[in-house]
């Protein structure tokens, strides 16, 4: 499934000018004039020949994202998108100048982020996308602007399996291509996982007993959780995901730029204020993870 706008040009309202995070000179110049009295923000602020400048220019930019996890990546009854990674994708295409509703919105599963930004299928993948050193030998990240752990999801009513070392024997859903999978095949050896395409597809099988389990970050379980009383996160979190956000490899520049963007993003309260409309719903609300300038 697709969502893909038509790129319409960019008038952009007073609220989006807000262009850049990196300093001063990089603040966008209104244009007065020919938008029935809403401003029009010219672009070209950015280095010539960077990402940025050629996004900005386009008008228009690609995500990758999930459409099956809530709080994070839902497409919702009216067909957009919504959550926390839907937010932070939004802050970025918004400071480059590019408005709602020209970010073109691609489904990323767990196994096609790396390939979906290598091909350049997507500019950016902002997916519950662990930051790690296997990936970053085909991709680069910025961030991380959010800091998750793996954890059990079961039913309420199994009261058997309490932590990771109660999973013994039984059989696990969780995904192909994500670190939950590879945590479990690499440190659970007798763990019988059941790997899917996507977290949404690990539910009824929990639901009807097919599987005892489902594994994944906690906040991505949560949101399962939160929407059905029948289904519990288990434990403490047993691993450390730092969420980053892809971007193609050795693209140096824009990945310190949208580490200057989340920075800003800290430090304006929006990035809280993105937190408290989505996941804060049901999640408590964290301090900013230091982003990491590798
Ligand atoms: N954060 C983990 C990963 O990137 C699990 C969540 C997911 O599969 O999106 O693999």
């Amino acid at each position: 499934m697709k969502i893909r706008h038509a790129g319409l040009i960019a008038l952009l309202s007073a609220g989006a000018l807000t262009l850049s995070a990196c300093g001063g000179d990089d603040v966008a110049e209104p244009v007065p004039g020919d938008a029935g009295g809403e401003e029009v923000t010219e672009v070209g602020d950015f280095p010539e020949g960077s990402t940025m400048a050629e996004l900005a220019e386009a008008g228009e930019i690609t995500i990758g994202t999930k459409f099956d996890q809530p709080l994070f990546g839902l497409v919702g009854p009216n067909g957009e998108p919504e959550g926390f990674d839907v937010e932070i994708g939004t802050m970025i295409a918004a400071e480059l100048g590019i408005a709602e509703e020209d970010i073109n919105w691609v489904e990323t599963i767990s196994s096609n982020r790396e390939p979906f930004i290598e091909s350049g299928q997507v500019d950016i993948v902002v997916a519950t996308y662990t930051i790690n050193d296997a990936r970053k030998e085909i991709i680069s990240f910025a961030g991380p602007y959010y800091e998750a752990g793996q954890s059990i999801l079961t039913l309420a009513s199994n009261e058997d399996i309490q932590g990771p070392d109660d999973l013994a024997g039984k059989r696990v859903c969780t995904v192909s291509g994500s670190t939950p999978e590879q945590n479990l095949l690499e440190n659970y050896p007798e763990v019988e996982v059941v790997a899917f395409g996507a977290y949404s597809d690990c539910i009824d099988p929990l639901k009807n007993g097919q599987v005892d389990a489902v594994s994944t970050d906690n906040v991505i379980l949560a949101g399962f959780a939160a929407d059905d009383p029948e289904l519990e996160v288990r434990g403490d979190p047993f691993t450390e995901e730092p969420y980053g956000i892809g971007l193609a490899k050795d693209d140096e520049e824009f990945r310190m730029w949208i580490n200057d963007v989340l920075e800003a993003s800290y430090e304006d309260g929006s990035w809280t204020q993105a937190w408290e409309e989505t996941a804060g719903t049901v999640l408590p609300t964290p301090e900013p993870p230091a982003v990491d300038r590798y």
